[in-house]
């Protein structure tokens, strides 16, 4: 069986944002978590298998999971599934992709549209006349 990193196949797609991810794999939680850190960090939900009996070899336990996704919480918890939601996607998802940010008629002291916080003519205006 073939096996690519999510971020590799995240970069090859395209992907940039992920609203859900399901991961049923087995053991290999891990080394999911490990090759897929970039696309996880632009990630809103992800759920996973744990098991503190280690029924599959390598299979992570709740404690080690969230270790590795220092910056999710749990939102639910079943007997071997948890579901973490990532807190810091919310501020990620207010940088709109650039392809979909217009920057038509913006006023220079208006907050940049490309959602950075910054006045326009601080940012994305500052080579505009
Ligand atoms: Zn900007």
């Amino acid at each position: 069986m073939a096996v690519k990193r999510l971020d590799t196949w995240a970069k090859e797609h395209g992907v940039t944002a992920v609203d859900f991810i399901w991961a049923d794999i087995q053991g290999a939680e891990g080394d999911l978590i490990t090759g897929g850190k970039e696309t996880l960090a632009n990630t809103r939900y992800f759920y996973t298998e744990y098991s503190d009996e280690e029924l599959y070899e390598g299979q992570p336990t709740l404690a080690q999971l969230q270790s590795m996704l220092p910056t999710f919480s749990i939102v639910r918890r079943y007997p071997m599934d948890v579901l973490f939601e990532n807190l810091s996607f919310q501020s990620i998802k207010n940088k709109l992709p650039e392809h979909l940010v217009s920057y038509q008629n913006v006023r220079r002291n208006a907050s940049c549209p490309c959602g950075s916080g910054k006045r326009y003519k601080h940012c994305h205006g500052s080579n505009a006349l």
